[in-house]
């Protein structure tokens, strides 16, 4: 089948790459000028993890990923630790593959140049999809420049600000967060002496999350939440100031502010939003993957996750589909995801009010409980164990 794909961010190009390995001929429509990502680091947990193993990223994967040894989660007065957890050889075991911190820029480089060798994918850069016209036969894809393609299929992978997603009855706009995450990078040189941790300092109406990315692990990733009373500025991402982000944690550990201290510039701000779960994801020959679809805020580290889980299903849904059965394929695919992703989107959503607790009984009813509850990550099996290679479709 002529499959179209608009967007080409981690959801796209694993879909690109997952349907190839079937007989599809497939066109990547992105609006930027090359493979181009913004943002710095992104968590692969297992359930993705397994998937780019299994789409052959194998050595290119292992070579950009950093292994944390644990997870530790810190209050943020003190940095005292509330719970680490070591993924050690019992969670290798229980998930196959470990926990991956990775440069989103380097995500995309290896998915782009695995997508680059597949004869049956062409990638067209700097072409600006405005909308889609769906039909149950076939669906049509505008450009920014008037012209048109009619494809057999049309994949919106196009990100929270999808045009795909109106086009198939999506017309909420997305839900600002009242937060807003700075995201630093602080060369490894002056982090040297930091254990290989993910770690999450929660304190009040803010936590911030670190980890290790880049291939010999270059850099100490800080993604710093803070509230933000309204997001005004057309864009969604924009340079912030080291003075602004200093300001919004004043009072934090001496550990923390100074990692602060380290910061290389520049600094950026990202304003957070998402959606409620959407009921109906496609119209016709034309569905929805990743972002464009489900976009939840990242305090479940999942959005680049289930959008890859995403691509799986899908691909799997269409691997014998033909043109007079498209649509019910696709169908399909949506039934198999919705729920899935819907619970993932509400856990995010209820991490934001665990994770921001102001000091209080509640809070240390919080700490306790992390403290006491049995060793390891189970509380995440859910997450992980979902596997979208045998999934009922
Ligand atoms: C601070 C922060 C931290 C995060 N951490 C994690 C994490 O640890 N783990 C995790 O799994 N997820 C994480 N996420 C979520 C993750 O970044 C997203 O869920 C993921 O990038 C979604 O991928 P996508 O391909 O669906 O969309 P996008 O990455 O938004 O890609 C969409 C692509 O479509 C292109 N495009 C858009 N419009 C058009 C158009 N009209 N025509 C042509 N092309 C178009 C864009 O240029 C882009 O390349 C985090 C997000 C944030 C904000």
């Amino acid at each position: 089948m002529k499959i179209a794909i608009v967007g080409g961010g981690i959801g796209g190009l694993t879909t690109a790459l997952a349907l190839s390995q079937h007989s599809h001929d497939v066109t990547v429509f992105e609006r930027s000028a090359g493979i181009r990502e913004i943002g710095a680091g992104v968590q692969i947990s297992p359930n993705a993890g397994r998937l780019l193993l299994s789409l052959g990223l194998g050595a290119a994967y292992s070579e950009i990923s950093v292994n944390p040894h644990r997870v530790v989660l810190r209050r943020w007065e003190d940095d005292s630790i509330i719970r680490a957890t070591e993924l050690d050889e019992g969670f290798l075991s229980q998930h196959q593959v470990p926990l991956a911190n990775v440069a989103r820029n380097e995500l995309v480089e290896i998915l782009g140049n695995a997508v680059a060798t597949c004869l049956n994918v062409a990638l067209k850069f700097s072409t600006h999809v405005v909308s889609v016209e769906p039909s149950d036969a076939s669906s049509e894809v505008i450009f920014a420049d008037g012209s048109s393609q009619s494809f057999d299929i049309v994949i919106g992978a196009d990100g929270i600000h999808s045009v795909v997603r109106p086009c198939v009855g999506g017309i909420d706009r997305p839900r600002f967060s009242g937060s807003a995450a700075y995201r630093a990078l602080v060369p490894r040189s002056a982090v040297d002496d930091l254990p290989i941790d993910v770690t999450n300092r929660m304190g009040p109406d803010r936590h911030v999350v670190s980890y290790f990315i880049g291939r010999g692990r270059s850099h100490l990733n800080l993604v710093c939440i803070s509230p933000e009373e309204s997001w005004e500025i057309e864009s969604w991402t924009e340079q912030g100031t080291l003075e602004d982000l200093h300001s919004r944690f004043e009072g934090w550990s001496p550990e923390f502010l100074s990692l602060l201290e380290r910061v290389e510039e520049p600094v950026f701000r990202w304003a957070l939003f998402d959606r409620e779960p959407l009921e109906q994801w496609g119209i016709g020959t034309t569905t929805l993957l990743g972002d464009a679809c489900h976009p939840m805020l990242p305090f479940m580290a999942q959005g680049s996750c289930q959008a890859i889980e995403d691509a799986v299903v899908l691909a799997r849904c269409l691997s014998d589909a033909n043109t007079s059965d498209a649509a019910d394929a696709l169908r399909r695919y949506e039934d198999a995801r919705r729920g899935r992703t819907a619970q993932v989107q509400n856990s995010s959503l209820m991490n934001r009010d665990l994770f921001h607790m102001v000091d209080g009984q509640e809070q240390k009813d919080r700490d306790l409980i992390f403290s006491i509850s049995p060793p390891g990550m189970s509380i995440l099996d859910w997450v992980y164990e979902y596997d979208a290679l045998t999934t009922p479709v």
